[in-house]
């Protein structure tokens, strides 16, 4: 059995055991030893990809996608974020790994001979609890995102409408006539859950000049995202 510890999964709504980022903050740390541990968790292998972004629990920002190992421990992606940016400072059982400069070893391909230990880093407290730190406004991801819907302002439905509305991964797939009965309904489609505030201007005005209102509502907050994308 390969053991292989977790590190740097911190409490969640889903995961309310695990140790805050908050709690670690040490501004007082060696930038030097800091740097180094820094450059060791970027360097780390790509392990296991998961779904969709995680979020940065100091700032909101979107903060990594997958997880990544030296064999001994493993780590979420965006774990360095907080060291660089929030000055994070990470135990030192793995401080001191990083420092003894291991070789990387190779996980097994059968998970069923890895030995996961998460105890150890839901056991971590931090260095203190966290009250007198103060945090950067927080920005949220949702601030910048949300829903894309459109709705037809004139009838009939034109060709170049439906050409407009396929731009959309959502829609590339949908048959002509289903399309046109949905627009011509006046029922708003959801062009996509996800979409960047940035972008929208642009596209307001194209869809204008073809008869569409292009409506963009940004989330509010991550509960409102995630029913629209249930
Ligand atoms: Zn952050």
């Amino acid at each position: 059995m390969q053991e292989l510890r977790a590190l740097g999964y911190w409490k969640s709504d889903d995961n309310l055991t695990w140790p805050h980022p908050i709690c670690f903050v040490d501004l007082s740390q060696d930038p030097t030893l800091q740097a180094k541990v820094v450059e060791y968790l970027k360097k780390g292998e790509c392990w296991v990809a998961c779904a969709g972004f995680s979020f940065c629990r100091l700032c909101g920002t979107p903060n990594g996608s997958y997880n990544q190992t030296d064999g001994y421990y493993e780590w979420p992606s965006g774990l360095a974020h907080y060291l660089e940016v929030h000055h994070v400072r990470l135990p030192d059982a793995f401080v001191n790994h990083v420092c003894s400069e291991p070789i990387a070893r190779t996980l097994p391909d059968d998970l069923a001979e890895i030995a996961y230990d998460v105890s150890w880093w839901k056991s971590q407290r931090g260095w203190h609890d966290g009250s007198q730190v103060e945090l950067v406004p927080f920005r949220s991801y949702y601030d910048s995102v949300g829903a894309l819907s459109l709705t037809a302002v004139t009838q009939p439905v034109t060709a170049a409408q439906l050409k407009f509305v396929r731009r959309f991964a959502d829609f590339s797939f949908f048959s002509t006539l289903a399309l046109r009965e949905t627009l011509r309904s006046g029922e708003p489609l959801l062009l996509q859950h996800e979409f960047h505030a940035a972008e929208v201007p642009e596209l307001t005005e194209e869809a204008r000049a073809l008869g569409l209102t292009l409506t963009h509502r940004r989330y509010t907050s991550r509960e409102e995202y995630l029913q629209h994308i249930r």
